[in-house]
């Protein structure tokens, strides 16, 4: 028996190939760690958007081992219909195996809109797809679709007292795209019923389809036939300009470099520096002229935030980036003492206005400021500086004064061929100082990257006191790491240009 759901048929709508890797090669993906939390927020927007439409039953049931029970959900489903239930959520359906879970089936005009809700901030052609499966499962069960629509998130709410949820949703009819999509579904159902059928993997070259519509999981997989590094590790080249080279079989940096049209100085550097022996690059100048743009008492600062889907507190808007944490270390004077400070909000609370505050204490108007890519400091600033306008003044000053230690890595003035064409943190300090393990963020317990800060967070609040009291350790070794790498990459400008 053939055993299809919407997901499978928007792997397929994607590619094939992905469909085919999925289910018989799952363990050839690239995990992504953020995923899980993003699933789970993407669990609680489905979850707040139940109430759109006021009373709602909800028919999911699980089994005793925690998994859906499908057959009594499809059962509590048509019971459901046949008592006309206004608002159905998670409202199952099986049309000869094409399996389909509805988020919210709202009953309006002699029949029932379809309402799909998604946490993203604006519609997709995939919806539509997504959509158009659903609606040929309900039709094939015979529920007469008035319509179908997007339910997704409005990026200009902003959060009073109460969570307004007729607000914070907006909604968009999709009916059109719908029913373009809709005549494709027999066919690709079809196909997906070939290509489960095949014992070997297909044949499909990678292309712009494995970013769209989502960034593909077998991406590595798929690409292990490409030399490293190859076209696509290639700085700020856009992703179809990639593509234009593999096709025209211009993957690997020798045959780039023999292409004139690639002109970008920094591509051309990094693919120079990749193919040759070439010995660290260093303007001397350049880096001199950024030093000088510092002054003592010199103060390193580094934020980490969170981006909740849902504003969690009053005056805060959808995937807002709150700040809950930073670190600072500074110099007072040449060959002064390194001094620490850093500041941890209570997870669970709203971070802004105590860290804001401690900010003010912690960096004193009128000093020399470094972060490492300013603008992301810079906005999280000036968004606390609007939030709090009795501190406004403070915090507006100490962002006019950061300085950018990126300058001098964006701006050439320092390469080497181990940056491999990126000039972020984490491949500027492997490349200055490798093999230092107290600079290797490998060597951090819990929290290595801010991705995982921004994750492990919000967790704390539900943690146990002991598990709560070393994620917040880990944390502040993470943050603490990232401005005391600051520090050493600012040394080691001093010490080439000496
Ligand atoms: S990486 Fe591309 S070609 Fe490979 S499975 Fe994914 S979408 Fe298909």
């Amino acid at each position: 028996m053939f055993y299809f759901s919407k997901s499978k048929y928007c792997l397929l709508w994607q590619c094939p190939k992905l469909l085919w890797l999925n289910k018989n090669h799952p363990e050839l993906k690239t995990n992504d760690p953020t995923l899980e939390a993003r699933f789970e927020a993407g669990n609680e927007v489905g979850d707040l958007a139940m109430g759109l439409f006021g009373d709602f039953t909800e028919v999911t049931v699980y089994k005793s081992n925690g998994s859906l029970d499908i057959a009594k959900m499809i059962e509590l489903t048509k019971k459901c219909i046949s008592d006309e239930t206004d608002n159905i959520c998670e409202a199952s359906f099986d049309y000869n195996g094409l399996y389909c879970a509805v988020d919210i089936l709202h009953k309006e005009n002699g029949g029932y809109a379809l309402y799909e809700v998604k946490s993203s901030t604006d519609a997709h052609h995939i919806y539509a797809v997504d959509l158009s499966y659903q609606k040929y499962v309900l039709e094939h069960c015979d529920v007469n679709i008035t319509g179908t629509y997007l339910v997704c998130i409005d990026s200009n709410y902003v959060r009073g007292e109460e969570l307004d949820i007729q607000k914070l949703f907006k909604i968009i009819d999709m009916s059109e795209e719908v029913n373009d999509e809709y005549q494709n579904v027999p066919s690709l159902i079809e196909k997906a019923k070939r290509v489960y059928s095949y014992t070997e993997e297909p044949i499909k070259d990678i292309g712009l389809h494995c970013r769209d519509p989502y960034a593909c999981a077998y991406w590595n997989y798929c690409t292990k036939h490409l030399p490293s590094p190859s076209v696509f590790d290639l700085y700020r080249m856009n992703f179809d300009k990639k593509v234009e080279h593999y096709r025209n079989g211009e993957y690997d940096f020798q045959t780039l470099l023999h292409n004139d049209k690639i002109t970008n100085e920094k591509q051309l550097r990094q693919m120079l520096f990749a193919v040759s022996n070439q010995d660290d690059y260093i303007d001397k100048d350049g880096i001199k002229d950024f030093l000088y743009t510092l002054s003592y008492p010199i103060y390193f600062l580094d934020f980490e935030t969170m981006q909740g889907i849902i504003p969690e507190y009053p005056g805060t808007w959808p995937y807002q980036q709150l700040t809950f944490q930073y670190s600072l270390h500074c110099i007072e004077k040449p060959g002064g003492e390194l001094k620490h400070k850093e500041f941890l909000a209570e997870s669970g609370t709203d971070p802004r206005r105590a860290l804001a505050e401690r900010l003010c204490e912690d960096i004193p108007k009128d000093v020399c400021v470094t972060a490492y890519n300013k603008a992301f400091e810079c906005t999280r600033i000036k968004e606390l500086a609007e939030a709090f306008p009795d501190l406004s003044d403070h915090l507006l000053n100490i962002k006019d004064n950061i300085k950018d230690l990126l300058v001098p890595f964006q701006s050439g003035y320092y390469y080497t061929k181990a940056m491999g064409g990126s000039f972020s943190i984490k491949s500027v300090l492997p490349a200055l100082f490798p093999n230092n393990p107290s600079l290797d963020y490998h060597n951090l317990e819990g929290v290595h990257n801010g991705g995982e800060a921004m994750t492990i967070f919000p967790q704390i609040k539900n943690m146990p006191k002991q598990e709560a009291e070393k994620a917040r350790h880990n944390l502040l070794k993470y943050c603490e790491l990232d401005t005391f790498a600051m520090v050493k990459v600012w040394e080691k400008l001093n010490e080439v240009v000496k």
